[in-house]
C-alpha cells in the first residue's frame, strides 16, 4: 500500500471518523467511534424503536447520518419519508 492511500484513509477517518447509527421508527441518530460500537442500545432510546447501526443487506456501516440507501450495495436503509415533515401532510 503506498503512502498517498494510507494519508487518505488517515484523513478519512478523521473528517468521517464516526459512524452513525439511527432508529427505524422516529429516526433518532447518535454517532459512534468505533470502540463505542459494542455500547450502541439495541433499541432508541427516545421511542423504544429498532436502532440501526448497520446495513441488513451487507452488514456495512453508514458514515452519513442522511444515509437511506447502503453506500455499499444499495440496500434502502430506512423509509425515506422520515425526512422532515412525511409527505402525505407535506401538502397542507
Ligand atoms: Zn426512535
Ligand atoms: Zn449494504
Amino acid at each position: 500500500m503506498s503512502k498517498a492511500s494510507e494519508w487518505l484513509r488517515e484523513e478519512r477517518r478523521k473528517t468521517l471518523g464516526d459512524w452513525v447509527a439511527f432508529c427505524m421508527y422516529c429516526g433518532f441518530v447518535q454517532r459512534y467511534f468505533d470502540e463505542f460500537e459494542d455500547e450502541l442500545p439495541a433499541t432508541c432510546r427516545q421511542c423504544g424503536g429498532e436502532f440501526r447501526a448497520r446495513c441488513p443487506g451487507c452488514d456495512a456501516r453508514f458514515s452519513s447520518a442522511f444515509a437511506v440507501e447502503c453506500e455499499a450495495c444499495g440496500a434502502q436503509l430506512r423509509p425515506r419519508e422520515q425526512f422532515g415533515v412525511p409527505i402525505r401532510r407535506a401538502g397542507k
